[in-house]
């Protein structure tokens, strides 16, 4: 069968509120053109970010109600880390609000000045928080990464080259080693079983403790599953261990592959290192039973955790982008292949080619599709990356657009539909202009800074 089907049926709906294209002009022109500034009502489609966004099942809703809310020792907690543990054998799993919140405490023990930390691509809250411990850190995924055209099944694989001569010339100022699969900042890629196993044992033969950033760690295993030889008969979770079996410790944001709204967790081998992170914890976040989350948090995310795994779902999420992105190609919209595990990019430098990077071309793509279709998507280009901190301004190596995609959230019809938008938008994409920064604060300009059209 040609069409995919949601493996579910909805029992619970939200309605999206409609809204016509004139008064998409007026709500974006009222946001000076900054989609991070709308109301989600006035959206249509969210494409903005698949985190926290995805669907809860009945289960899970229905475990809600179970949680347990004791300050210390809930059965909620005792069922969150045997969740987490059957899929992950870390000996210490310690609860978090957020993966960030996860990554702060290991690099207030693996940070410091003048220290360095390799990943295939530092995810940018990873690069915030290795950064403010005075750290450094630094990408190291496979040349064929860097390429939207090339068609490598593991893209998000780490460079073992370049991470051998990482590791030599830094010697003692390197703290660890880690790996985000799949590879987020890099497009959703994947990293192969064998290509972990290679980092680890790098990482082992320097002496170094190895972390993965595990956030979309069922989507990763998907991938493996389908394109590493000799992984095709084997279950999803099987893989899933074997992934976590080669490395010392992980960050997990549970907004992302765990389907929760909230949440993450540390996890760590070493006794001594746990204790720290715990004082740390209790610290910032919240007691060892609970971290930053409510009871009833904890058993969403147990629940979340043994669906996740489901190959009926993971054959769903992929579909879906591969969908949207081969119908893309099939028009003439150049999109970053092969179709990554959470998102669509699209690359607007070279669709737009008559808008010059410092005029932004991802920014009027993205306003473009607000305003003809309602959809929401994140400009990851110029916008994002492209100012320096002495104020001075170059392009970003990319203009990208990303359409990332809540899990369980939207439909086959509306998946047509944003194909449908984009299908118009190549009717008049060369009417569409470039745009100004009016004003922008210091750092992180893309969430607030303000933007005019420039007249064509
Ligand atoms: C989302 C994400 C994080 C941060 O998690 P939050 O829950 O948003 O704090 C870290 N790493 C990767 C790869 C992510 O996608």
């Amino acid at each position: 069968m040609k069409t995919i089907i949601e493996p579910f049926r909805i029992k619970t709906v939200e309605p999206i509120r409609m809204t016509t294209r004139e008064e998409r002009a007026k709500l974006i022109r009222d946001t000076h053109y900054n989609l991070f500034g709308l109301r989600s009502d006035d959206v249509l489609i969210d494409l903005l970010t698949d985190s926290g966004t995805g669907a809860m099942s009945a289960a899970q809703w229905s475990a809600v109600m179970r949680g347990d809310e004791s300050y210390a020792g809930s059965p909620s907690f005792y069922r969150f880390e045997a969740a987490v543990q059957n899929l992950m054998p870390f000996t210490h799993i310690i609860p978090t609000h957020q993966g960030r919140a996860a990554e702060a405490i290991l690099f207030s023990m693996f940070g410091g000045a003048g220290r360095n930390i390799p990943n295939n691509t530092h995810f940018d809250t990873t690069r915030g928080n290795i950064e403010a411990s005075g750290a450094a850190g630094h990408d190291l995924v496979i040349e064929e990464g860097h390429d939207p055209a090339n068609l490598h099944p593991f893209k998000g694989n780490m460079d073992l080259a370049r991470l051998e001569a990482y590791l030599t010339e830094h010697g003692e100022s390197v703290p660890c080693v880690m790996l985000t699969i799949t590879n987020n900042a890099g497009g959703g890629q994947p990293v192969s079983l064998t290509n972990i196993r290679a980092t680890a044992a790098l990482a082992r033969k320097f002496n170094k403790p190895f972390f993965i950033d595990g956030c979309r760690f069922a989507e990763n295993a998907w991938f493996i599953k389908q394109r590493e030889e000799g992984q095709q008969d084997r279950s999803i979770t099987d893989i899933v261990r074997d992934c976590f079996a080669e490395a010392d410790g992980m960050t997990m944001s549970a907004k992302k592959d765990a389907f929760g709204n909230i949440g993450g967790w540390l996890a760590l081998n070493d006794d001594t290192l746990a204790e720290t992170a715990r004082n740390h914890l209790i610290r910032t976040e919240g007691f060892p039973t609970y971290g930053g989350l409510s009871g009833r948090d904890l058993e969403a995310l147990a629940q979340g955790l043994t669906e996740i795994v489901d190959e009926d779902y993971l054959r769903y999420r992929i579909r879906t982008n591969s969908y949207i992105i081969d119908r893309l190609d099939a028009l003439g919209v150049p999109v970053v292949k092969p179709a990554g595990g959470h998102a669509v990019f699209v690359d607007a430098r070279k669709w737009l080619s008559h808008i010059p990077p410092l005029a932004y071309p991802g920014q009027s793509l993205a306003v473009a599709l607000y305003e003809l279709g309602g959809i929401r998507s994140c400009e990851i280009g110029t916008v994002m990356f492209g100012r320096h901190p002495d104020g001075t301004e170059t392009p970003a190596a990319m203009d990208l657009v990303r359409l990332a995609i809540p899990r369980r959230t939207y439909t086959q019809s509306h998946a047509d539909y944003i194909v449908e938008v984009f299908e118009e938008l190549s009717n008049i994409r060369e009417t569409l202009t470039g745009y100004r920064i009016v004003q922008q604060p210091e750092l992180m300009r893309h969430f607030t800074c303000r933007f005019d059209p420039i007249a064509a």
